[in-house]
């Protein structure tokens, strides 16, 4: 029998004392961990001089912290290199770290035969002990690439580093090069230890960098297709990236890669034959773009795949690029055939949705992609931000 009867329930939780929820929620960590924990706590009142109290974010990972953002090396590992399938990502670290990032996202993948590998329900670790963190990690590092060679042969095994890793000094690019020349495979490493940037996003960039120093650019093979396409910052998060190939196979587009979402190792050394880029997510991989500009001189333009419009916009998008009569028609086509369906579910969802208010929780450009699909369906925004922020805009957007 629950303690509180349901329909006593919301009346229980407004008498509950806010401030003490508060002293309740802090005093369950460590006293130096409790002092920064309580500035990102605040009680909703009206201070006596009309000011609205200031939640305390947009601050460096606390490593150990799990907070809503991911840490620098969740943002490299799990993030940009999570969603590929056939590169053994190994994180030098204690077991913890890997278990953070381990499928955390939801990704999917396809794998196109039994040739092709998929690595990405595994979880690679060097299980990091009390002996490697005073006597040193690189030893055990070496032994945890050779294991997972003999065992998988993958086509190329990647090395995060983790907080503990960046504190005791590891090097972990020495021990990649010397792997690499030893298995005659290629051995990448990242120095994206947790603590190393304000959230996940530097995390991002160095996952990035690395892949594009590493990778790109290694094949050359010119696949067939008049329109090659590679789609940057779609992570196939619940399989959104299945629907959008879809789609450029049905208009006779050529995808050559796609960073993150469904990709494989061999993608990413093609891509640099694409004739575009396009940009899905503008927070995490846009400067990938001009990178690819600059050394291959690819053009990249602006792409959002969410919601039905956003689609039909971005496809046209990609048509007016390459100025192809038959592409254009095959565009026109492809929305005549697909947006009767969507029509019939908006029109059947937005009398009950209209005029109601939403409050985005979402990463990086989702906030503004996603408020599109709300207001096609009648409903505001109030909010939308990523974690952090999105409290403080909460707040403000609630106040009496
Ligand atoms: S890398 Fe650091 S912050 Fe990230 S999970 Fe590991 S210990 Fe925590």
């Amino acid at each position: 029998m629950p303690l509180i009867p349901e329909k006593d329930l919301s009346s229980t939780i407004l008498e509950l004392d806010a401030a003490e929820v508060k002293a309740e929620l802090i005093s369950k960590y460590p006293t130096k961990v409790a002092r920064k924990r309580a500035k990102q706590i605040v009680v909703n009142e009206v201070g006596p001089d009309s000011c609205v109290p200031e939640i305390q974010s947009n601050v460096r990972t606390i490593p150990g912290i799990i907070s809503q953002r991911g840490c620098t090396y969740a943002g490299c590992k799990g993030v940009v290199l999570g969603p590929t399938r056939d590169i053994v990502n190994i994180t030098h670290g204690p077991i913890g770290c890997g278990f953070y990032s381990w499928l955390t996202r939801r990704n999917q993948t396809r794998a196109t035969g039994p040739e092709d590998h998929n690595f990405m329900t595994y979880c690679f670790s060097t299980d990091m002990q009390d002996e490697q963190i005073i006597f040193g990690g690189e030893k055990k590092l070496r032994q945890a690439v050779q294991e997972a060679y003999d065992l998988f042969k993958p086509k190329a095994i990647s090395i995060f580093s983790t907080c503990p890793v960046g504190l005791i000094g590891d090097d972990v690019h020495a021990v990649a090069r010397e792997m690499k020349e030893k298995l005659g495979v290629n051995v990448f490493a990242f120095s994206c230890e947790g603590y190393k940037g304000v959230s996940q996003s530097a995390g991002h960039h160095i996952a990035n960098n690395g892949i594009f120093t590493h990778v790109v650019g290694l094949d050359d093979t010119v696949k067939e297709g008049k329109f090659k396409i590679n789609l940057l910052g779609e992570y196939n998060i619940g399989g959104d990236a299945f629907e959008i190939e879809r789609l450029f196979e049905d208009i006779g587009v050529t995808l050559i890669s796609t960073f993150s979402g469904n990709s494989s190792y061999d993608h990413f050394a093609n891509s640099h034959t694409a004739d575009l880029n396009l940009i899905m997510c503008h927070r995490s991989i846009n400067y990938v773009a001009e990178m690819m500009e600059t050394k291959f001189g690819i053009p990249w333009i602006k792409v959002n795949f969410i919601g039905a419009e956003a689609t039909a916009k971005s496809l046209r998008k990609i048509a007016d690029y390459f100025a192809d009569p038959e592409l254009t028609e095959r565009v026109e086509a492809l929305i005549a055939r697909e947006m009767p369906a969507v029509e019939a579910v908006r029109d059947e969802v937005k009398p009950r949705c209209d005029g109601k208010t939403a409050m985005l929780f979402v990463g990086g450009s989702r906030a503004h992609h996603y408020q599109d699909i709300f207001r096609e369906i009648g409903m505001e925004t109030i909010a939308a931000s990523d974690a952090d922020i999105i409290f403080e805009q909460a707040l403000e957007s609630i106040q009496p």
